[in-house]
């Protein structure tokens, strides 16, 4: 047991249950012992891989787009490059170096990294030894007067959720409290009447489980805000479906899926993400969600495919051999093709990001 077992076993006994996305907010960004802080997360010696850290390819065809997306607004001549929850900064280095030959880009960009973890922040400006990116600790401080491009890749399902499960008359809330012997343990709260999940009770029957995301909508209602009034744009790059249903709360530890509640801390916890609540909340601010596109679908109208061929012919041997399986990993529906989908918000003056359908 960690030490951030401890301490929430002490909370719960002291204030009673916590909510999922309470254990979930804990785990991650504790302080001391939370696991973005205290865990160098990411690649093959870490506890899982992202696309960017999987090839350079990935991060190339998002700077394009996003570089295609800044001339079709007209080429502002200042605006802010955002990337939420960058890790170890590799996707956004990958997207400047593959911007560097657009005119006029790089003058007009200025670096904004939303990050919580100062672990990661020291990381990230390892990665980015050329630029000076603004650090901030949430969207909200995010600029207001110049056009906003975001990007976040795998942020959105690390962000805390709560589930509810129904019964024959509503919902309750799941709870995390102690088993007898002292264990962290998963129950359910009384009825809890919640408005927002009232229309839920007409595509679900007694048993179901879904789970909500408050966090992330509000952090793509500051996003969408700014989009809507000063143009720009988001990609949304995750895992998950249009409408949650059933329990997605996982933990990742060492590339292998572990209890959640074993270790708090020490592994990464995610949840699929919910991309019609997301897309709402971009509407009810202003701006146009694009179609939700699988993530193979999105890089291959972007052109992957002969960009990695041009790629493969300096490669031999098992150098060849992982480019290719890189290739795959990233677009095959077998692989991360079809799991991981795209959301492109844009102001509703101007045409989706390329790739993405309005
Ligand atoms: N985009 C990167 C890393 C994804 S992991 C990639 O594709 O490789 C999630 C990232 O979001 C980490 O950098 C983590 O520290 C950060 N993060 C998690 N929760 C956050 C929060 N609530 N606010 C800001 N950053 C957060």
């Amino acid at each position: 047991m960690t030490a951030l077992a401890d301490i929430l076993r002490k909370q719960i006994r002291t204030t009673g249950p916590l909510t999922v996305s309470q254990y979930m907010s804990a785990c991650l960004l504790h302080p001391e012992h939370g696991y973005y802080t205290t865990q160098d997360a990411f690649g093959v010696d870490g506890d899982f891989t992202t696309a960017p850290e999987i090839s350079q390819i990935f991060g190339e065809v998002i700077g394009l787009c996003v570089a295609q997306a800044w001339l079709d607004q007209g080429a502002p001549d200042a605006f802010a490059l955002v990337e939420l929850g960058p890790g170890r900064g590799t996707l956004i280095a990958d997207v400047l170096r593959a911007t560097l030959q657009v005119p006029g880009f790089h003058a007009a960009a200025r670096l904004h990294l939303v990050e919580a973890s100062r672990r990661m922040r020291a990381l990230q400006a390892a990665a980015l030894p050329a630029h000076a990116p603004a650090w901030h600790d949430t969207v909200e401080t995010l600029p207001e007067d110049v056009p906003v491009f975001v990007i976040a890749n795998e942020f959105f399902d690390a962000l805390p959720i709560r589930q509810f499960q129904r019964d024959a008359k509503g919902w309750r809330e799941v709870l995390i409290g102690l088993s007898e012997t002292g264990q962290l343990q998963r129950g359910l709260s009384d009825a809890a009447p919640i408005d927002a999940l009232e229309h839920r009770l007409d595509d679900t029957q007694p048993g179901a489980l879904i789970e909500t995301c408050a966090h992330g909508t509000a952090v793509v209602d500051a996003v969408a805000r700014r989009i809507a009034q000063q143009g720009g744009m988001a990609l949304i790059i995750d895992y998950g479906g249009w409408r949650s249903n059933g329990d997605t709360f996982q933990a990742v530890r060492a590339h292998r899926s572990v209890d959640p509640f074993s270790d708090p801390g020490r592994a990464d916890l995610t949840a699929h993400v919910d991309f019609e609540a997301l897309a709402r909340a971009a509407m009810i601010a202003g701006c146009e969600a694009s179609q939700l596109t699988d993530q193979g679908v999105f890089l291959e109208r972007l052109g992957i495919t002969p960009r990695a061929q041009t790629l493969a012919r300096g490669l031999r041997g098992s150098a060849l051999e992982a480019h290719v399986g890189a290739h795959r990993r990233l677009t095959h529906p077998d692989e991360m093709g079809s799991l991981f989908k795209v959301l492109g918000l844009f102001p509703g003056t101007e045409s989706p990001p390329p790739g993405l359908d309005p």
